[in-house]
């Protein structure tokens, strides 16, 4: 019962085909609606999820507009993609995680994926870890 109305819930979710302008991330990057910023270059902006699941679990988004890490993946230029990676890890030594940390990306709806902008969760420290 609990199970079905969890997959219910999961079936109403996202669009992640057509990039959908008034998703929340969208309005953060358009600063209509605030957020802790971390790390901001040209091609990304990082910023505290307003949900933590551990100790530090910073939100990573590039800039242009991707529904989710295959759009990312399949149009985001070499030069965009080896950016934003580079930008992770640039923001792990800026947190100081020497000793490690989690990277995680939900895709769609079948990967728990809830806001239609490609991100990275970052996450280090106590909790759901
Ligand atoms: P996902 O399920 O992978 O799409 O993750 C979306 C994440 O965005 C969740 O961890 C939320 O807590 C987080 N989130 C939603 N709205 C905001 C917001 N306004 N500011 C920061 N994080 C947010």
């Amino acid at each position: 019962m609990m199970f079905s109305r969890f997959l219910k819930k999961e079936k109403k979710m996202i669009d992640i085909k057509n990039y959908n302008n008034e998703n929340i991330f969208a309005k953060i990057l358009r600063n209509e609606i605030p957020s802790e910023k971390v790390f901001e270059n040209d091609y990304v902006y990082a910023f505290n999820d307003i949900n933590p699941q551990a100790t530090i679990h910073v939100l990573i988004i590039p800039k242009l507009s991707y529904c989710s890490f295959s759009d990312f993946s399949e149009n985001a230029s070499p030069t965009e993609q080896a950016n934003f990676y580079k930008s992770i890890k640039e923001i792990a030594t800026i947190l100081e995680l020497d000793n490690g940390y989690r990277l995680i990306t939900n895709v769609g709806k079948d990967g728990g994926q809830e806001v239609p902008h490609f991100h990275f969760h970052l996450l280090c420290g106590k909790k759901n870890l």
